[in-house]
């Protein structure tokens, strides 16, 4: 897979800024997750990066880390387990459309503008209520094609 290298770059610089180092196991699921539109279940990044090079543990630990630092988010998928990408400070702005019955999530890019102006409340929404907003989310809940289509032509 191609490396991101401006975003894996930025990516680097702000770990080491929020004062932790870039090992071989958080780069190896950074450089997944910079990938142009990459969202990936922790079971998907173990299968993609770990095996050979880290257990579950060390990668949910990263993960964590990742989360915490803001450098990765997680989108919930309602009952499934959440998808990982690279935060809005590191990708661009998008919503998401996610299948309620298959819990399949598809980027949205055409809703950056949208997104960018809803990122644009957070202050006065934050000073008025006096709330540190740490983020927001523009979701569509509905049916993918598969799951829309009549059960007698599935398959
Ligand atoms: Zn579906
Ligand atoms: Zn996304």
């Amino acid at each position: 897979m191609k490396v991101d290298e401006p975003v894996m770059g930025r990516v680097a610089k702000f770990i080491k800024q929020s004062g932790h180092s870039m090992t071989g196991p958080r780069y190896d699921v950074l450089k997944l997750l910079s990938a142009p539109a990459a969202h990936f279940t922790a079971d998907e990044i173990y299968a993609a990066v770990g095996k050979y090079r880290v257990d579950r543990s060390t990668l949910y630990r990263v993960l964590d880390l990742l989360c915490e630092l803001r450098v990765v988010r997680k989108v919930p998928a309602g009952n499934r387990r959440p998808y990982y990408e690279l935060s809005e400070i590191f990708s661009e702005d998008h919503a998401h459309l996610i299948c309620t019955s298959c819990k399949r999530l598809i980027n949205l890019p055409e809703a950056a503008r949208l997104k960018r102006l809803i990122s644009r409340m957070e202050k006065p929404i934050g000073r008025k209520y006096n709330f540190k907003v740490l983020g927001n989310r523009l979701e569509y809940q509905g049916l993918c094609p598969d799951c829309a289509r009549p059960p007698a032509l599935k398959g």
